[in-house]
Protein backbone atom coordinates (compact mmCIF):
# COMPACT_ATOMS: atom_id res chain seq x y z
CA UNK A 1 0.00 0.00 0.00
CA UNK A 2 1.58 3.55 -0.92
CA UNK A 3 0.59 6.45 1.39
CA UNK A 4 1.05 9.41 -0.09
CA UNK A 5 0.87 12.81 1.97
CA UNK A 6 0.08 15.32 -0.88
CA UNK A 7 1.96 18.58 0.80
CA UNK A 8 -0.06 21.21 -2.39
CA UNK A 9 2.80 23.13 -2.74
CA UNK A 10 4.47 22.23 -6.24
CA UNK A 11 3.43 24.18 -9.41
CA UNK A 12 1.11 27.02 -11.04
CA UNK A 13 -1.46 24.30 -11.34
CA UNK A 14 -1.54 24.11 -7.63
CA UNK A 15 -1.41 28.05 -6.71
CA UNK A 16 -4.14 28.07 -9.16
CA UNK A 17 -7.12 25.92 -6.97
CA UNK A 18 -6.01 24.01 -3.75
CA UNK A 19 -9.07 21.49 -5.09
CA UNK A 20 -7.94 18.42 -6.67
CA UNK A 21 -9.99 17.57 -9.94
CA UNK A 22 -9.04 13.92 -9.87
CA UNK A 23 -7.63 12.14 -6.89
CA UNK A 24 -6.71 8.45 -6.61
CA UNK A 25 -6.39 6.71 -3.50
CA UNK A 26 -5.18 3.31 -2.51
CA UNK A 27 -6.29 1.89 -5.76
CA UNK A 28 -5.81 -1.34 -7.11
CA UNK A 29 -6.59 -3.57 -10.24
CA UNK A 30 -5.78 -7.20 -10.00
CA UNK A 31 -6.75 -9.62 -12.24
CA UNK A 32 -7.00 -13.83 -12.35
CA UNK A 33 -5.09 -15.38 -14.98
CA UNK A 34 -5.42 -18.96 -15.20
CA UNK A 35 -1.97 -20.55 -16.09
CA UNK A 36 -1.17 -24.24 -16.75
CA UNK A 37 -2.45 -27.22 -19.10
CA UNK A 38 -5.35 -27.69 -17.69
CA UNK A 39 -6.23 -24.04 -16.68
CA UNK A 40 -6.36 -25.21 -12.88
CA UNK A 41 -4.07 -22.85 -11.31
CA UNK A 42 -5.25 -19.28 -10.48
CA UNK A 43 -2.75 -16.78 -9.51
CA UNK A 44 -3.22 -12.91 -9.12
CA UNK A 45 -2.26 -10.45 -11.81
CA UNK A 46 -1.22 -6.86 -9.55
CA UNK A 47 -1.47 -4.73 -12.29
CA UNK A 48 -2.19 -1.43 -9.99
CA UNK A 49 -1.29 -2.47 -6.35
CA UNK A 50 -2.40 0.61 -3.85
CA UNK A 51 -1.20 4.01 -6.21
CA UNK A 52 -2.86 7.34 -4.95
CA UNK A 53 -2.14 10.91 -6.43
CA UNK A 54 -3.92 14.09 -7.09
CA UNK A 55 -4.68 15.97 -9.88
CA UNK A 56 -5.25 19.80 -9.90
CA UNK A 57 -6.90 22.11 -12.24
CA UNK A 58 -4.51 22.52 -15.66
CA UNK A 59 -1.92 20.16 -14.17
CA UNK A 60 -0.07 17.29 -15.75
CA UNK A 61 0.76 14.39 -14.02
CA UNK A 62 3.09 12.34 -15.80
CA UNK A 63 3.47 8.96 -15.10
CA UNK A 64 6.52 6.61 -16.45
CA UNK A 65 8.12 3.45 -15.96
CA UNK A 66 9.17 0.39 -17.95
CA UNK A 67 6.48 -1.92 -20.36
CA UNK A 68 4.81 -3.92 -17.67
CA UNK A 69 4.77 -1.54 -15.02
CA UNK A 70 1.20 -0.91 -14.94
CA UNK A 71 0.98 2.35 -16.44
CA UNK A 72 -1.38 1.86 -18.80
CA UNK A 73 -3.19 -0.32 -16.62
CA UNK A 74 -3.83 2.19 -14.35
CA UNK A 75 -4.38 4.91 -17.47
CA UNK A 76 -7.81 2.23 -18.43
CA UNK A 77 -8.62 2.22 -14.31
CA UNK A 78 -9.08 6.47 -14.46
CA UNK A 79 -11.18 6.39 -17.28
CA UNK A 80 -13.10 2.79 -16.34
CA UNK A 81 -11.74 0.93 -19.02
CA UNK A 82 -10.26 -1.50 -16.10
CA UNK A 83 -12.55 -2.43 -12.69
CA UNK A 84 -10.96 -1.29 -9.42
CA UNK A 85 -10.25 -4.23 -7.20
CA UNK A 86 -10.27 -1.83 -4.53
CA UNK A 87 -9.56 1.71 -3.42
CA UNK A 88 -11.31 5.15 -4.31
CA UNK A 89 -11.50 7.46 -7.71
CA UNK A 90 -12.93 10.66 -7.03
CA UNK A 91 -13.62 13.86 -9.37
CA UNK A 92 -13.84 16.82 -7.51
CA UNK A 93 -14.81 15.19 -4.78
CA UNK A 94 -17.18 12.62 -5.59
CA UNK A 95 -16.07 8.86 -5.31
CA UNK A 96 -16.98 7.13 -8.80
CA UNK A 97 -17.91 4.04 -6.91
CA UNK A 98 -20.64 5.85 -5.10
CA UNK A 99 -22.51 7.60 -7.35
CA UNK A 100 -25.45 6.84 -9.75
CA UNK A 101 -25.40 5.57 -12.96
CA UNK A 102 -27.08 9.11 -14.68
CA UNK A 103 -24.66 11.26 -12.94
CA UNK A 104 -21.74 8.64 -13.94
CA UNK A 105 -22.24 9.18 -17.30
CA UNK A 106 -21.50 13.20 -16.55
CA UNK A 107 -18.47 12.70 -14.87
CA UNK A 108 -16.98 10.56 -17.36
CA UNK A 109 -17.24 12.83 -20.13
CA UNK A 110 -15.07 14.86 -17.79
CA UNK A 111 -12.42 12.15 -17.95
CA UNK A 112 -11.31 11.12 -21.94
CA UNK A 113 -8.16 9.29 -23.56
CA UNK A 114 -5.94 9.68 -25.86
CA UNK A 115 -4.68 5.94 -26.75
CA UNK A 116 -1.15 5.28 -28.63
CA UNK A 117 -1.91 4.06 -31.62
CA UNK A 118 -4.26 6.13 -33.54
CA UNK A 119 -5.11 3.84 -36.26
CA UNK A 120 -6.23 1.19 -34.45
CA UNK A 121 -8.80 3.69 -31.73
CA UNK A 122 -10.45 4.87 -35.15
CA UNK A 123 -12.48 3.08 -37.20
CA UNK A 124 -11.88 2.68 -40.25
CA UNK A 125 -14.81 2.43 -42.18
CA UNK A 126 -16.08 6.18 -40.53
CA UNK A 127 -15.29 9.24 -42.03
CA UNK A 128 -13.09 11.92 -39.60
CA UNK A 129 -16.81 13.92 -39.60
CA UNK A 130 -18.59 10.67 -38.37
CA UNK A 131 -15.87 9.84 -35.62
CA UNK A 132 -15.64 13.39 -34.09
CA UNK A 133 -19.99 13.44 -34.33
CA UNK A 134 -19.76 9.90 -32.23
CA UNK A 135 -19.10 11.22 -28.75
CA UNK A 136 -21.61 14.25 -29.30
CA UNK A 137 -23.90 11.36 -30.17
CA UNK A 138 -23.33 8.84 -27.44
CA UNK A 139 -23.55 12.05 -24.73
CA UNK A 140 -26.67 13.51 -26.68
CA UNK A 141 -25.06 16.54 -27.24
CA UNK A 142 -26.65 18.90 -29.77
CA UNK A 143 -28.41 18.09 -32.89
CA UNK A 144 -27.04 17.33 -36.19
CA UNK A 145 -26.41 20.69 -37.55
CA UNK A 146 -24.68 21.51 -34.27
CA UNK A 147 -22.58 18.14 -34.33
CA UNK A 148 -21.69 19.05 -37.87
CA UNK A 149 -20.45 22.69 -36.66
CA UNK A 150 -18.68 21.11 -33.83
CA UNK A 151 -16.80 19.05 -35.88
CA UNK A 152 -15.31 22.30 -37.68
CA UNK A 153 -14.63 23.35 -34.50
CA UNK A 154 -12.83 20.06 -33.26
CA UNK A 155 -10.77 20.52 -36.66
CA UNK A 156 -9.62 24.02 -36.02
CA UNK A 157 -8.42 23.14 -32.39
CA UNK A 158 -6.14 20.57 -33.77
CA UNK A 159 -4.97 23.07 -36.82
CA UNK A 160 -6.35 20.45 -39.38
CA UNK A 161 -8.73 21.61 -42.44
CA UNK A 162 -12.38 21.69 -42.11
CA UNK A 163 -12.32 19.47 -45.59
CA UNK A 164 -10.73 16.56 -43.62
CA UNK A 165 -14.10 15.76 -42.40
CA UNK A 166 -14.59 13.86 -45.55
CA UNK A 167 -11.57 12.00 -45.81
CA UNK A 168 -10.92 7.99 -43.93
CA UNK A 169 -8.26 7.72 -41.28
CA UNK A 170 -6.15 5.38 -43.93
CA UNK A 171 -5.67 8.90 -45.83
CA UNK A 172 -4.43 10.53 -43.12
CA UNK A 173 -0.34 10.55 -41.57
CA UNK A 174 -0.05 9.35 -38.13
CA UNK A 175 0.04 12.29 -37.31
CA UNK A 176 -2.50 13.56 -38.19
CA UNK A 177 -4.71 10.58 -37.06
CA UNK A 178 -3.36 11.68 -33.75
CA UNK A 179 -4.48 15.44 -34.13
CA UNK A 180 -8.30 12.97 -34.41
CA UNK A 181 -7.92 10.90 -31.43
CA UNK A 182 -7.28 14.29 -29.57
CA UNK A 183 -10.34 15.94 -31.30
CA UNK A 184 -12.58 13.36 -30.07
CA UNK A 185 -11.44 13.49 -27.03
CA UNK A 186 -12.04 16.86 -26.82
CA UNK A 187 -15.37 16.42 -28.19
CA UNK A 188 -17.59 16.48 -25.30
CA UNK A 189 -15.36 19.21 -23.79
CA UNK A 190 -13.68 17.21 -20.64
CA UNK A 191 -11.62 18.63 -18.02
CA UNK A 192 -8.64 15.87 -18.01
CA UNK A 193 -7.52 13.97 -20.55
CA UNK A 194 -5.47 10.99 -20.22
CA UNK A 195 -2.90 10.88 -22.67
CA UNK A 196 -1.78 6.60 -22.96
CA UNK A 197 1.66 7.26 -24.44
CA UNK A 198 0.10 9.87 -27.20
CA UNK A 199 3.46 10.33 -28.60
CA UNK A 200 5.91 6.76 -29.04
CA UNK A 201 4.25 5.48 -32.45
CA UNK A 202 5.19 8.54 -33.97
CA UNK A 203 8.63 10.70 -35.65
CA UNK A 204 10.53 12.30 -33.91
CA UNK A 205 9.54 15.64 -35.34
CA UNK A 206 5.65 15.09 -35.01
CA UNK A 207 6.09 13.70 -31.20
CA UNK A 208 7.60 17.91 -31.12
CA UNK A 209 4.10 18.89 -32.95
CA UNK A 210 1.54 16.48 -30.84
CA UNK A 211 3.11 18.04 -27.38
CA UNK A 212 3.05 21.62 -28.49
CA UNK A 213 -0.49 20.86 -29.61
CA UNK A 214 -1.35 19.49 -26.24
CA UNK A 215 0.63 22.34 -24.18
CA UNK A 216 -1.37 24.79 -26.51
CA UNK A 217 -4.99 23.15 -25.25
CA UNK A 218 -4.12 23.12 -21.87
CA UNK A 219 -3.10 26.68 -21.95
CA UNK A 220 -6.34 27.46 -24.06
CA UNK A 221 -9.16 25.11 -22.77
CA UNK A 222 -7.50 24.63 -19.33
CA UNK A 223 -6.84 20.81 -18.99
CA UNK A 224 -5.37 18.30 -16.53
CA UNK A 225 -3.55 15.82 -18.29
CA UNK A 226 -2.30 12.77 -16.92
CA UNK A 227 0.37 11.45 -19.14
CA UNK A 228 1.70 7.59 -19.65
CA UNK A 229 4.87 7.30 -21.13
CA UNK A 230 8.58 5.52 -20.93
CA UNK A 231 10.27 8.70 -22.89
CA UNK A 232 11.63 10.43 -20.21
CA UNK A 233 12.35 13.33 -22.71
CA UNK A 234 9.17 13.81 -23.36
CA UNK A 235 8.04 13.95 -19.90
CA UNK A 236 10.28 16.74 -19.01
CA UNK A 237 8.63 19.17 -21.76
CA UNK A 238 5.28 18.96 -20.82
CA UNK A 239 4.95 17.29 -16.64
CA UNK A 240 4.25 19.39 -14.21
CA UNK A 241 4.40 16.52 -12.04
CA UNK A 242 5.83 12.83 -12.80
CA UNK A 243 5.22 9.92 -10.55
CA UNK A 244 8.01 6.51 -11.47
CA UNK A 245 5.77 3.42 -11.24
CA UNK A 246 7.35 0.18 -11.17
CA UNK A 247 5.35 -2.95 -10.80
CA UNK A 248 2.29 -1.31 -9.97
CA UNK A 249 3.48 0.89 -7.74
CA UNK A 250 4.44 4.66 -7.18
CA UNK A 251 7.58 4.54 -6.43
CA UNK A 252 8.78 7.85 -6.43
CA UNK A 253 6.65 10.98 -7.10
CA UNK A 254 7.53 14.85 -7.23
CA UNK A 255 7.82 17.98 -9.70
CA UNK A 256 9.25 17.55 -12.80
CA UNK A 257 12.37 19.72 -11.81
CA UNK A 258 13.13 17.98 -8.30
CA UNK A 259 12.98 14.62 -10.37
CA UNK A 260 15.40 15.41 -12.97
CA UNK A 261 17.27 17.82 -10.73
CA UNK A 262 18.01 15.21 -7.84
CA UNK A 263 16.56 11.32 -8.52
CA UNK A 264 16.50 9.31 -5.20
CA UNK A 265 15.13 6.12 -5.75
CA UNK A 266 17.50 4.12 -7.25
CA UNK A 267 14.93 2.41 -9.98
CA UNK A 268 14.24 6.45 -11.14
CA UNK A 269 17.61 6.53 -11.44
CA UNK A 270 18.39 3.40 -13.93
CA UNK A 271 15.22 5.26 -15.71
CA UNK A 272 17.38 8.43 -16.07
CA UNK A 273 20.03 6.64 -17.10
CA UNK A 274 18.80 4.91 -19.98
CA UNK A 275 18.32 8.77 -21.06
CA UNK A 276 21.08 9.61 -23.56
CA UNK A 277 22.53 12.54 -21.64
CA UNK A 278 23.18 16.35 -23.44
CA UNK A 279 25.79 16.54 -21.43
CA UNK A 280 28.00 14.63 -19.41
CA UNK A 281 28.13 16.15 -16.29
CA UNK A 282 24.01 16.01 -16.42
CA UNK A 283 22.76 15.22 -12.36
CA UNK A 284 21.74 11.82 -13.11
CA UNK A 285 22.79 8.91 -11.47
CA UNK A 286 24.46 5.85 -12.94
CA UNK A 287 22.25 2.48 -12.11
CA UNK A 288 22.43 0.42 -15.15
CA UNK A 289 19.32 -2.20 -16.47
CA UNK A 290 21.06 -5.30 -16.65
CA UNK A 291 18.29 -7.58 -15.98
CA UNK A 292 14.47 -7.49 -17.09
CA UNK A 293 11.39 -6.73 -15.31
CA UNK A 294 10.13 -9.54 -12.74
CA UNK A 295 6.61 -10.71 -13.64
CA UNK A 296 3.69 -8.89 -12.09
CA UNK A 297 2.73 -12.38 -11.16
CA UNK A 298 5.83 -12.85 -8.92
CA UNK A 299 6.45 -9.62 -7.53
CA UNK A 300 9.70 -10.04 -5.06
CA UNK A 301 8.98 -10.03 -1.63
CA UNK A 302 9.85 -7.17 0.34
CA UNK A 303 10.74 -4.11 -1.92
CA UNK A 304 9.96 -5.03 -5.28
CA UNK A 305 13.33 -3.87 -6.69
CA UNK A 306 15.34 -5.28 -4.84
CA UNK A 307 16.16 -7.82 -7.14
CA UNK A 308 17.30 -5.22 -9.53
CA UNK A 309 18.82 -2.92 -7.09
CA UNK A 310 22.76 -2.41 -6.66
CA UNK A 311 22.00 -1.01 -3.60
CA UNK A 312 19.76 -3.97 -2.26
CA UNK A 313 20.54 -5.18 1.83
CA UNK A 314 19.20 -7.76 3.65
CA UNK A 315 16.18 -4.93 4.97
CA UNK A 316 15.24 -5.01 1.69
CA UNK A 317 14.29 -8.41 0.46
CA UNK A 318 11.72 -8.56 3.70
CA UNK A 319 10.33 -4.92 4.45
CA UNK A 320 8.58 -3.04 1.90
CA UNK A 321 9.57 0.71 2.27
CA UNK A 322 6.56 3.37 2.53
CA UNK A 323 6.11 5.78 -0.18
CA UNK A 324 7.23 8.93 2.38
CA UNK A 325 6.71 12.51 1.94
CA UNK A 326 9.83 14.68 2.89
CA UNK A 327 7.66 17.48 3.53
CA UNK A 328 8.69 19.34 0.48
CA UNK A 329 6.34 17.74 -1.75
CA UNK A 330 9.05 14.72 -2.69
CA UNK A 331 7.59 11.38 -2.27
CA UNK A 332 10.38 8.25 -2.04
CA UNK A 333 9.90 4.62 -1.54
CA UNK A 334 13.11 3.17 -0.63
CA UNK A 335 14.87 2.64 2.96
CA UNK A 336 18.12 4.61 1.89
CA UNK A 337 17.43 7.19 -0.36
CA UNK A 338 19.72 9.85 1.50
CA UNK A 339 22.64 7.41 1.18
CA UNK A 340 22.60 6.41 -2.69
CA UNK A 341 21.66 9.86 -3.25
CA UNK A 342 25.08 10.99 -1.83
CA UNK A 343 27.13 7.82 -3.97
CA UNK A 344 25.25 9.32 -6.89
CA UNK A 345 26.98 12.34 -7.07
CA UNK A 346 29.94 10.48 -6.45
CA UNK A 347 29.36 8.50 -9.54
CA UNK A 348 28.16 11.52 -12.18
CA UNK A 349 31.97 12.60 -12.09
CA UNK A 350 32.85 9.43 -12.72
CA UNK A 351 30.83 9.04 -16.07
CA UNK A 352 32.84 9.55 -19.01
CA UNK A 353 31.68 11.28 -21.95
CA UNK A 354 30.36 9.60 -24.57
CA UNK A 355 29.54 10.67 -28.44
CA UNK A 356 25.84 10.80 -29.22
CA UNK A 357 24.55 8.97 -32.10
CA UNK A 358 22.42 10.63 -34.62
CA UNK A 359 19.17 10.07 -34.04
CA UNK A 360 19.70 11.63 -30.32
CA UNK A 361 21.03 14.74 -31.62
CA UNK A 362 17.69 15.06 -33.81
CA UNK A 363 15.96 14.17 -31.12
CA UNK A 364 17.40 16.91 -28.46
CA UNK A 365 17.27 19.50 -31.24
CA UNK A 366 14.09 19.03 -32.16
CA UNK A 367 12.80 19.04 -27.94
CA UNK A 368 15.17 21.88 -27.77
CA UNK A 369 13.69 23.76 -30.41
CA UNK A 370 10.23 23.10 -28.76
CA UNK A 371 10.78 24.70 -25.95
CA UNK A 372 11.85 27.88 -27.47
CA UNK A 373 8.86 28.11 -29.57
CA UNK A 374 6.57 27.07 -26.56
CA UNK A 375 8.38 29.76 -24.58
CA UNK A 376 8.05 32.64 -27.22
CA UNK A 377 4.29 31.90 -27.46
CA UNK A 378 4.49 32.88 -24.28
FE1 LIG B 1 17.05 -0.59 -3.39
FE2 LIG B 1 16.52 -1.31 -0.88
FE3 LIG B 1 15.89 1.13 -1.73
FE4 LIG B 1 14.53 -0.98 -2.60
S1 LIG B 1 14.61 -0.21 -0.49
S2 LIG B 1 15.26 0.69 -3.83
S3 LIG B 1 16.15 -2.51 -2.74
S4 LIG B 1 17.93 0.24 -1.52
Amino acid sequence: MTNVNMNPNHSQATAQSATPFLEVKDAACHFKVKRGWSQKQTLTLKAVDGVSFTVYPSETLAVVGESGCGKSSLANLIVGLNPLTSGEISVLGHTLSNISRSNMLSIRKDLQMVFQDPFSSLNPRMTIGALLQEPLQVHKIGNAQQRAARVNELLSLVNLPHSYAQRYPHQLSGGQRQRIGIARALAVEPKLIVCDEPVSSLDVSVQAQIINLLLDLQRNLGLSYVFIAHNLSVVKHIADRVAVMYLGRIVEMTTKEALFAQPRHPYTQMLLSSVPRSHPEDPHGHVDADSDLPSPLNVPSGCRFHTRCPYAQPRCETEDPQLLDDGQDHQTACHFWPDILASSKQAVREIPAREKPAYVTQLLESFDEMAQQTTSDN
